[in-house]
């Protein structure tokens, strides 16, 4: 098994070493790729701050690199901004970009020095100001487009434009500052289109906060959305920053706001391989045509983003020859656990108990999305390459 681009030359006799001394499952990250990939970002929207999303993979590790790189964060609770403290991050580069907060977590954050806060809803905008004065606020807006997006992201989340203004104005009468619109296109979003109907809509919002209410929002907040390479083909990232540039010169010219994007999955998800051992292959009856192949990671150890087969990631075995229709099923005694059913993955005939499947592009939403006991399983073990 060689790893292929995008990882280190170095990384697959790292990755031997790791197969040899470490029981499976468990997630293998290439830091190099994420610097690649943040370097990538930073070249394609030059004047932008990236705030990365903790939560597509909050290792220290990760953190840390992308703290070193200039990097600011995206942090949606009190645990994750520990975690992002401890790496000696100024709170001045966090933002608190969860609508959903209890005011102690507001009081916390505030404590620690955050000042930029987003919110959908009058509840929440009230919670901000009492327990953090003054501070920034964007508002965010719902997105039609989760279409096009393979983990969509939009329903939950957001305001139509008509109560973004209202929440604008109400902010500055409870003396916080309006600072700026934000939306999220949907993660893993195939549908470049999709950023120009969501920046068009910020640009009546400026209009109408501006014309009607003497009220300058200075930012817009894009999200995130970009992609990482799975099966399904996306455009080049380069081909992202070009139109989204355009987009925003179409509806801004000259005078384009302050730019953050929160990306999570594009910086990190290329960054890792989940190595699995075959557990069991069987057959539902002596003429089924397909075989089933159980392997010891699953929905509930790191695969969660399967659901649906939503995301289909790249696999690969140790094995060559014919290959046949499988279906690929996890672990535990739960039937929800099946990762593939729909989608025929095609593996070698050679393929045996015991042997080693690779799922490559799963460095981001796997160990954080992994369950702590379920069948007392533990959650998804990493290591760095
Ligand atoms: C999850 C999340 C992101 C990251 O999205 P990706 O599609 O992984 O880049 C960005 N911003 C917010 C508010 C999020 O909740």
């Amino acid at each position: 098994m060689i790893l292929p681009q995008p990882f280190r030359s170095d990384a697959t006799e790292r990755l031997q070493e790791l197969i040899n001394s470490k029981p499976t499952p468990f997630l293998a990250l290439d830091l190099s790729v994420i610097q690649t990939r943040y370097e990538e970002l930073e070249k394609g929207f030059p004047l932008a701050d990236i705030f990365y999303a903790v939560k597509a993979n909050p290792a220290d590790e990760v953190i840390q690199l992308l703290a070193d790189q200039g990097s600011s964060f995206d942090i949606a609770s009190p645990q994750e901004l520990d975690k992002v403290l401890k790496c000696g991050v100024d709170p001045q580069r966090m933002s608190y970009g969860n609508t959903i907060k209890k005011s102690s977590a507001v009081k916390y954050f505030y404590e620690k020095g955050v000042r930029l806060y987003a919110t959908d809803s009058e509840a929440d905008l009230r919670n901000i100001a009492e327990h953090a004065p003054g501070s920034k606020v964007y508002i965010r807006v719902l997105t039609d487009g989760s279409e096009g997006a393979d983990w969509p992201l939009s329903r939950k989340f957001g305001c139509n434009p008509e109560m973004a203004v209202e929440l604008a104005v109400q902010a500055r009468d409870l003396g916080l500052i309006p600072y700026g619109v934000s939306f999220h296109v949907g993660s893993q979003q195939r549908d470049i289109d999709v950023w120009d109907g969501a920046i068009a809509k910020v640009k009546v919002i400026f209009e109408r906060l501006k014309q009607e209410f003497n009220i300058q929002m200075q930012m817009i907040n894009m999200g995130g959305g970009f992609p990482a390479k799975y099966l399904q083909k996306t455009n080049e990232f380069t081909t992202y920053a070009e139109e989204i540039a355009r987009f925003l010169k179409e509806d801004f010219g000259d005078d384009v706001p302050h730019i953050i994007l929160e990306p999570g999955r594009s910086l990190v998800g290329d960054a890792g391989v989940i190595v699995s051992e075959v557990v069991l292959i069987s057959r539902k009856s002596s003429t089924a045509l397909e075989r089933w192949v159980y392997t010891d990671v699953g929905m509930f150890n790191g695969l969660i983003e399967t659901l649906g087969e939503a995301i289909k990631y790249p696999i690969a075995t140790s094995r060559e020859g014919a290959e046949e229709e499988v279906i690929l099923a996890g672990p535990t005694c739960d039937s929800l656990d099946i990762m593939y059913e729909q989608h025929k993955y095609e593996l070698p005939l050679s393929l045996e108990i015991g042997d080693h499947i690779f799922w490559f592009s799963t460095g981001a939403y796997t160990t954080s999305y992994s369950s702590i006991e379920f069948n007392g399983f533990p959650p998804l073990e990493y290591y760095i390459l």
